[in-house]
């Protein structure tokens, strides 16, 4: 069951996230939602908006390019995010084009749900595993193979 979910948009693409926010709230009102700063900001007033007090917990980091991306790969990395939706801008690099890599690369290693547009969010919010209580994300083999690897 997906609880905690990290929510992330570079500026041209807020909007899109705002309104995919928006579109799902209902499914989102029971979760933790962790966000760059400028992204949760923005979420935090569309779901206040849609949900008055049942809006989610929200934990506010960083703005992505002053260390909020790096502190959402540490938290996936630690195992404290079940899903991740980042949409990137595809159009332009980023100043902090390496810790969007490094975001990316940590939600894929660690088997995240991960969407950067939005028909996939769409396609994982509404899966019946999104709120199965007995799913269980596999954690790949190879990480505690990477931790014990003989040296
Ligand atoms: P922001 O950061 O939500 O603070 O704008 C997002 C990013 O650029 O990674």
């Amino acid at each position: 069951m997906i609880r905690k979910i990290a929510l992330v948009a570079h500026d041209a693409r807020k909007q899109e996230l705002v309104s995919w926010v928006r579109f799902n709230a209902g499914s989102l009102k029971d979760c933790t939602l962790f966000c760059t700063g400028t992204t949760g900001r923005l979420v935090e007033e569309a779901l206040s908006e849609v949900l008055g007090e049942n809006k989610p917990q929200m934990e506010k980091l960083l703005s992505g390019p002053l260390g909020g991306d790096a502190q959402i790969g540490a938290l996936i990395a630690e195992g404290k995010v079940d899903m991740l939706v980042f949409f990137c801008d595809n159009l332009i690099m980023q100043g902090h084009q390496n810790d969007v890599m490094s975001l990316v690369r940590l939600a894929s290693l660690y088997n995240i749900p991960f969407a950067t547009n939005r028909s996939t969010a769409d396609f994982i919010i509404s899966s019946p595993l999104y709120r199965d209580e007995t799913y269980e994300r596999i954690i790949p083999a190879c990480i505690e193979s990477y931790k014990n690897r003989k040296l």
